[in-house]
């Protein structure tokens, strides 16, 4: 027996850090939604009890460092399933981009292996498993749009925001989330995206505030030590995009747009410049059910 999974790619509308906390962590309140650039997960029971994994991207690990070899690994010991599991990735989304990619694979296996082994649980007992592999784990296993605070596992789920296109672009380096976060000075902030009127625009689908509220506090920082996701960003704007942020703690950026003739200016001007560059509509609602 073999399911499919999507999995697809997070982006922030909004990054704020509010405060280090004792544990080391970080205090957040992000705005993030999913849209259509998906990883494909391939779940086939194993009788055998083994849980196998392969990804189409091979420098990306197939072992317990793999985040959706985790969340197997997971579920298999806290309800103790005899079977196991191959899990067979297709990567569509880059890695170490600031989409979630890894955390988007490791929610897409609990959901999927929640059916293959016919654990009955709820999204809600998913989340919070998640919650112990990644903070951005318990928002792909939801999908959709939603608010994220805490160290990222607390879930406010929200409404649609305005439809639009999604023009993402990943210059050619890896960014760590960890050097990004430990790069953040928390009291020197000057600039706090204004989250609540990013609430305001997405319960409004009011587009044009919507791009005036875009912000994430981490672009400082990933900014200063790679100037080129400055020159993508300014790039974007210059060719007619409505609102321009960086994802995560990047290098992606994406840029959004109402008009379907200004995808292709915009796609066409980033080509010159990056060869990772991607459309892609936002989701909004939740769409990440089981495939087949
Ligand atoms: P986030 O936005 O949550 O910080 P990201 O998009 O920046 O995530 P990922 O693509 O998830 O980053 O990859 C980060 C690291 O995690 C990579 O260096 C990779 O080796 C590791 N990793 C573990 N599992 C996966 C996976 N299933 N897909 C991609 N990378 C994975």
């Amino acid at each position: 027996m073999r399911i499919s999974v999507k999995a697809p790619a997070k982006i922030n509308l909004t990054l704020d850090v509010l405060s280090k906390r004792p544990d080391g962590y970080h205090e957040v309140e992000m705005v993030m939604t999913t849209v259509d650039l998906a990883d494909r997960v391939d779940l086939t029971l194993l009788d055998s009890g083994e849980i196998a994994l392969d990804c189409s991207a091979s420098f990306v690990p197939d072992d317990m460092r793999n985040h959706a070899y985790k969340a197997a690994t997971l579920l298999k010991e806290r309800y103790q399933v005899r079977q196991g599991v191959r899990i067979y990735i297709d990567k569509q989304i880059p890695v170490a981009a600031g989409l979630a990619g890894g955390s988007s694979d490791a929610a897409a296996t609990l959901r999927g292996l929640n059916k293959l082994w016919n654990l009955g649980l709820s999204l809600d007992e998913l989340a919070e498993l998640g919650a112990e592999i990644g903070s951005d784990v318990p928002f792909c296993v939801y999908g959709g749009t939603a608010l994220a605070r805490g160290r990222g596992e607390k879930i406010t789920h929200l409404t649609s925001p305005a439809a639009c296109w999604v023009i993402l672009a990943k210059p050619p380096i890896g960014v760590s989330t960890a050097d990004v976060y430990g790069n953040l000075r928390v009291q020197q902030i000057a600039n706090h995206p204004p989250t609540e009127q990013m609430l305001r625009a997405i319960r409004n689908q009011d587009f044009a505030l919507m791009c005036d509220s875009l912000g994430n506090v981490l672009e400082e920082v990933t900014l200063s030590l790679y100037p080129q996701v400055r020159q993508i960003k300014e790039l974007m704007a210059a060719s007619g995009a409505d609102g321009v942020l960086m994802s995560g703690s990047g290098p992606t950026v994406f840029a959004l747009v109402q008009k379907e003739g200004k995808v292709h200016r915009i796609y066409n001007a980033l080509r010159g410049f990056v060869k990772d560059v991607y459309v892609a509509r936002m989701l909004g609602g939740s769409e990440t059910d089981v495939l087949a």
